[in-house]
């Protein structure tokens, strides 16, 4: 297991120029030095030259990321921010008591056992699936879909019978537990979820985008994850995009798009646009900046998770739309909250149910 002083090297490449901070949403909301990726290279860099000690305050630094890798975009030195988080995450809180119990709440055990219910429980809720189609494809449905019973749903009506769906039985992406350092858990669910990916569908397809980009960050983490191959990764918008279906919505709609931060891209979107009817899209300013939500995020730090989702929700509601459609549940809730909070009557919903509720297709 990595820890923080095998990224020392990593950190020395930090040359200081500030592109990081020009671009970090946290960073424009509070100009403090230890905020972006910068300040927080230079306290950890402190750390593993053993001139600062990992500190609660060092920690608080470390929550206070939405992992939007924005930062990780404009880098010139190309510093992955999320990895060196997570393993400074993992050497600070691995002995807490704290830390100790939300491992053992991500244990095996108990957080993929009360997925696993919550599963069995919603089965009779699920349609059944093809077998007949002509494409087969991998279906990592994520732990909330598989909470939650609608997307599916929506899938087999979208899809009918064109699709295979093989679906094993995946454990958790594994984001959750970067995000708190919790590094063992990580790989054991990365590599049971490697060990999955082994048929020869056409495509490795999500329905979440934070789940989508932690899947394909497995081999920056794992040396013999090479085996899933980047390009073989897809979410519903992109087979829907080259399907040949057709949508109308039911009535005349105005509606926005919100790219989730971990999204590899939306050309989907536009894709879809140009094969349906009826819908006036009118793309809100900063349509990719993050919604505040972030996971954990939101509960270590709801004031900054606030103040993000309302920005979010003004620019929703600077366009008029009557719908904001995105495709990651993280984010639904980040634009949820952000237009209670503004009092705005545009309502949020995931791309499928948007296609699947609001219009008619063939
Ligand atoms: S953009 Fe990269 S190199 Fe520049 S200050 Fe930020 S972390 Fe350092
Ligand atoms: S990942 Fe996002 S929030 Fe975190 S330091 Fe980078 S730009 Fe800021």
């Amino acid at each position: 297991m990595k820890t923080l002083k095998d990224f020392e090297k990593e950190l020395q490449k930090c040359s200081k120029c500030g592109m990081c901070e020009s671009v970090c949403p946290l960073f424009k909301i509070d100009p403090n030095d230890c905020i972006a990726s910068k300040g927080k290279f230079v306290m950890l860099y402190g750390v593993t030259k053993g001139e600062l000690k990992l500190s609660k305050n060092i920690n608080k630094y470390l929550d206070k990321c939405l992992k939007c890798e924005k930062c990780n975009k404009f880098c010139p030195a190309g510093i992955d921010v999320c990895q060196i988080l997570s393993h400074a995450k993992h050497d600070y809180v691995k002995n807490k008591p704290f830390g100790k119990l939300i491992f053992l709440l991500q244990s095996k055990l108990i957080f993929s056992n009360i997925i696993k219910l919550a599963d069995i429980i919603t089965k009779p809720f699920r349609p059944k699936k093809n077998k007949n189609g002509e494409k087969t494809v991998i279906y990592f449905k994520g732990c909330v879909n598989r909470i939650i019973p609608n997307t599916d749903k929506y899938i087999s009506k979208l899809f009918r019978k064109d699709i295979n769906i093989i679906e094993p039985d995946f454990d958790c992406c594994g984001l959750p537990f970067l995000t708190e350092g919790n590094m063992e858990r990580f790989i054991e669910s990365a590599k049971s979820n490697l060990d999955k990916f082994t048929t020869d569908a056409e495509y490795i397809v999500t329905d979440c985008a934070s789940c989508e980009s932690t899947l394909m960050s497995y081999p920056k983490y794992i040396d013999d994850a090479a085996k899933i191959k980047v390009r073989t990764f897809v979410n519903w918008g992109d087979l829907i995009a080259e399907s040949k279906l057709r949508f109308k919505a039911k009535k005349e709609l105005k509606i926005t798009f919100h790219k989730p931060c971990h999204l590899k891209s939306d050309d989907f979107f536009e894709k879809i646009l140009e094969k349906s009817e009826g819908i006036k899209y009118i793309k809100m300013k900063d349509y990719d900046n993050c919604c505040g939500f972030a996971g954990s995020f939101a509960l270590k730090n709801p004031k900054l998770s606030r103040i993000i989702s309302k920005r979010k929700a003004q620019a929703i509601n600077e366009t008029g739309a009557d719908y904001v459609i995105t495709t990651c549940p993280s984010c639904i809730l980040g634009l949820r909250q952000g237009l209670m909070l503004t009092g705005s009557k545009t309502k949020v919903v995931s791309l499928l149910e948007f296609l699947c509720e609001k219009c008619n297709f063939v």
